[in-house]
C-alpha cells in the first residue's frame, strides 16, 4: 500500500529524512517509533505530500505520490491531482483539529458535501452511522468544545473515515490525551484495524504497538535503524541505538 525508496527529504540544508525504506502491505498496522526529531512526523507528512520530497521514489497503492514519471524523469502533478491522490488518504493528528464552529455531525459530513458533493441528507446519515461506530452517538450535536479530549480525537478519527479512505495515517494521535482518555482512542484504533484497515501509526504507545501492530520501524536521525515483528524488535532489539530508546520508553 505504501512503499519507500530511498526517499530524502531536506528542510534547507538540514536533512531530516536520510533514505527511507519501507513497505507497509494492504490491511496492516504499520508503527513507527523512535525519538523526538528523528523525522517520524516529516515521513507521514510525505506520505500525502504535505512535504515533498527531495530525492528516492514513494508509492501509496502503486502510485507515484505528488509525481508523474515519464522517461526517467519526474514531473510535479497539478494541485488537483495532489489533491485526487490526498483524498483516499486519512490523517489524524496530536491536536484533533476539529472546525470549532461545526456540531460533531457536521464535523464529520463536512468533506463529503464539499469535496465529494454528496448530498447533505446521505452525508449526516453517513456522519451519524460514523459517530455511531466510534461511539459518540449520542454527542453528534455536540460542539468540540463540548467534548473531551478523547471524543474529540474520536470524532477526528470519523471525519477521516467519511472519505472512505484506503489509507489512514496518525501522528501521536493519543500523546495530548489526558492518561485516563487514551485507551478509548486506542479502542477506536485497534476496531478499526480488525476491520482491515491500512494503518500507518507513529506513537508511543508500546502496548498498542505491540498488541495491534504487524510491522513496526524503529527511526533514528532520518533512518530506519531497525524493523520488524512489534513483539520481536520491542522485546529482543539487535541494535543498539533501538535498545537506548527503548529502555528510556518501555
Ligand atoms: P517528535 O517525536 O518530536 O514529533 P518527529 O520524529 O516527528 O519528532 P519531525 O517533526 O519529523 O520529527 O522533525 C524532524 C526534524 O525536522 C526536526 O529536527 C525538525 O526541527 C525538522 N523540521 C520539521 N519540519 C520542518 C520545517 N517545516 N522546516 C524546518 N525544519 C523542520
Ligand atoms: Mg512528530
Amino acid at each position: 500500500m505504501v512503499k519507500a525508496e530511498r526517499v530524502c527529504k531536506s528542510f534547507g540544508h538540514v536533512e531530516v529524512l536520510k533514505g527511507i525504506d519501507l513497505e507497509v502491505r494492504t490491511g496492516e498496522v504499520f508503527c513507527i517509533v523512535g525519538p523526538s526529531g528523528s523525522g517520524k512526523s516529516t515521513f507521514l507528512r510525505c506520505i500525502n505530500h504535505l512535504e515533498k520530497i527531495n530525492a528516492g521514489r514513494l508509492y501509496v497503492d502503486g502510485t507515484l505520490v505528488g509525481y508523474r514519471e515519464k522517461g526517467g524523469k519526474l514531473y510535479e502533478l497539478r494541485d488537483r491531482e495532489v489533491a485526487a491522490q490526498r483524498r483516499d488518504i486519512g490523517m489524524v493528528f496530536q491536536r484533533f483539529n476539529l472546525f470549532p464552529h461545526m456540531t460533531a455531525v457536521e464535523n464529520v459530513m463536512e468533506a463529503p458535501v464539499q469535496v465529494k458533493r454528496v448530498p447533505r441528507a446521505e452525508a449526516r446519515k453517513r456522519a451519524e452511522e460514523l459517530l455511531d461506530r466510534v461511539g459518540l452517538a449520542d454527542k453528534r450535536d455536540n460542539y468540540p468544545a463540548q467534548l473531551s479530549g478523547g471524543q474529540q480525537q474520536r470524532v477526528a478519527i470519523a471525519r477521516a473515515l467519511a472519505m472512505d479512505p484506503k489509507l489512514m495515517l496518525f501522528d501521536e494521535p493519543t500523546s495530548a490525551l489526558d492518561p485516563e482518555l487514551v485507551g478509548e482512542v486506542l479502542d477506536v484504533m485497534k476496531a478499526l484495524a480488525r476491520d482491515g484497515m491500512t494503518m500507518v501509526v507513529v506513537t508511543h504507545e508500546m502496548g498498542f504497538a505491540r498488541e495491534v501492530g504487524d510491522s513496526l520501524v524503529f527511526m533514528d536521525g532520518g533512518v530506519v535503524v531497525e524493523s520488524g515483528n512489534p513483539r520481536e524488535v520491542l522485546t529482543s532489539p539487535r541494535h543498539e541505538r533501538t535498545k537506548s530508546f527503548l529502555s528510556k520508553v518501555l
